[in-house]
């Protein structure tokens, strides 16, 4: 176990890379304190365009910066590698792991902004077969599975089988992220690979959004979704409401619907942007302190984002339950730089700040190239404007120069021409993530335990040295002529 050295300016630990970790420490720079980013990746992650890494528009560099180099002008600010596996708000440290090694960080002020992962609604096992989209090993392994069930039709068709489930894309979830899913594919079905395969018809691909609710894109109202929903249509989306998924295996996709039917579709290749489940920190957090969780997983804090009863952690983003607050970026952004402000307010003797007030922005989600729709305040809007709105917005949000040049070159590609610059998958791609599964500890398996390691080093330092005082007791012998002298007395 280490420990990270205390050192007397006040101590501030951010969990997370995200949306919240990432603006929470670059607001926290000019203030006097030494901040701990602790992070399960190394990246930061623009999670609104997974969906673009996963059919081939943009390269997960582009959406993932390394969070040391952006963060390296800024002095006040160390980034550590671990996932967070405690919270001790007696001691007031944070417990984190990395392939074994365990690391303990204290702290004075804590902001915890791990985010949430994909939610399968008790059906975990769902997800061996329907990888979800929070990730960039998820964009990637779709990547992989997208393109590669094209060339297994491929291959298929040349021998004479039916590749029609192989033909079928099924996305779960009828939100932005699905929609913007099921269009690409889409457009990348009929467009991009409709000229690359000689056996198969891409454009003869079936690409079904799949939602229990009855409309497309609720959080965007009724006319929002009647439109995008036809959209779809035109594209070539087969869009189906009010079904519910029931059973998920490698074949297939199992549906119920309202009125009692079951239906079958037989696809390989399926798409969970179904819902989200907060981070299991929320859980330490709420045993600890007492404070409630929602069905989500979402921790109920005071209005300043505090824990009850703790005014020295603040929780922001995706893992609150607060004045119904949505879990969008602009949350996450938000509530991070209200909480970096108000431990700055405090080490100045300020008064405290008004309660958090979330600012809404709006809300956009694309449909195809030059296609989408928008909200903001009382506006509607679709079509080319909201589309250039979204570019807009996305080139913005985009961490780093670099990252907002490369992004609008592949835009270009994509977007006036029909190609895609990122096609590039791999076999582990696809298939290192049920391997990682099927180890007791995941890639922990794979790496020597430190302490049997440290054991081992100890063991050869004692026989080296060992050795050495043999040798030298033999140069003594000879030096001394001792060696070769035999007493026959
Ligand atoms: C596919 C997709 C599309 C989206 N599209 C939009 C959109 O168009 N507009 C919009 O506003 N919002 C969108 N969102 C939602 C938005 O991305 C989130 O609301 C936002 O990322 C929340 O920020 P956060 O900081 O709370 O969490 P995150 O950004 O998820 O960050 C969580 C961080 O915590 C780290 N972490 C998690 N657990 C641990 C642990 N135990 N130890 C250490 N580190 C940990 C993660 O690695 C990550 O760095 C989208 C989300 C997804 C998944």
């Amino acid at each position: 176990m280490s420990t990270v050295q205390a050192t007397a300016r006040h101590k501030v630990v951010v969990i997370g890379s995200g949306f919240g970790g990432l603006f929470g420490t670059k607001a926290l720079r000019r203030a006097p304190v030494d901040v701990t980013m602790l992070a399960k990746t190394t990246h930061h992650l623009f999670q609104p365009l997974l969906y673009q890494v996963a059919t081939g528009i943009l390269s997960e560099g582009e959406i993932a910066p390394p969070t040391r180099e952006v963060l390296s002008g800024q002095d006040n600010a160390q980034v550590l590698l671990g996932e967070v596996t405690d919270i001790d708000l007696t001691a007031r440290t944070v417990t984190s792991h990395v392939l074994g090694r365990e690391t303990v960080t204290p702290y004075d002020s804590l902001i915890v902004a791990a985010g949430a992962a994909q939610s399968y609604f008790g059906n975990d096992h769902f997800s061996e077969h329907a990888p979800g989209m929070k990730s960039i090993d998820d964009a990637l392994e779709l990547r992989g599975r997208i393109f590669g069930a094209f060339e297994m039709a491929e291959l298929g068709a040349n021998r004479g089988d039916d590749v029609d489930h192989l033909l079928t894309f099924v996305v779960v979830g009828a939100g932005p992220t699905g929609v913007e899913m099921a269009g690409q594919i889409a457009e990348l079905a009929h467009r991009t690979l409709r000229r690359d395969f000689r056996a198969i018809n891409t454009r003869s691909a079936r690409v079904i959004l799949l939602d229990a609710a009855p409309q497309v894109l609720p959080p965007f109202g009724q006319k929002l979704g009647a439109k995008a929903k036809s959209e779809l249509e035109d594209l070539g989306v087969e869009v189906i409401l009010g079904a519910m998924v029931t059973d998920v295996d490698e074949r297939g996709i199992e549906m119920k619907f309202k009125d009692g039917r079951v239906e079958r579709i037989n696809t390989v290749t399926k798409i969970w942007a179904a819902g989200v489940q907060a981070s299991p920190l929320g859980k330490t957090l709420a045993e600890q302190s007492g404070a409630p969780l929602d069905r989500a997983g979402r921790i109920g804090v005071n209005p300043d984002l505090t824990l009850p009863g703790h005014p020295e952690v603040f929780v922001v983003g995706d893992m609150i339950a607060l004045d119904n607050l949505p879990g969008v970026a602009q949350v996450a952004i938000q509530g991070a730089k209200y909480a970096a402000k108000e431990i700055h307010h405090r080490l100045d003797g300020k008064a405290p700040q008004e309660p958090f007030k979330y600012f809404d922005k709006g809300s956009m989600a694309i449909i195809s190239r030059f296609n989408a729709v928008a909200m903001v305040g009382k506006l509607r809007l679709t079509g080319i404007i909201a589309w250039l709105m979204w570019l807009a917005v996305h080139l913005v949000y985009i961490t780093g120069f670099k990252n907002r040049v490369t992004a609008v070159m592949h835009w270009f590609v994509s977007f006036l021409g029909r190609g895609r610059s990122e096609r590039t998958t791999t076999e582990q791609q696809i298939f290192a993530r049920a391997a990682l599964a099927r180890l007791r500890r995941g890639a922990t398996d794979l790496v020597s335990d430190p302490g049997a390691y440290d054991a081992a080093r100890a063991m050869l330092e004692t026989t080296r040295q060992e050795l050495e005082a043999k040798a030298a007791e033999e140069a003594r012998l000879t030096d001394s002529g001792a060696r070769g002298v035999h007493s026959d007395a």
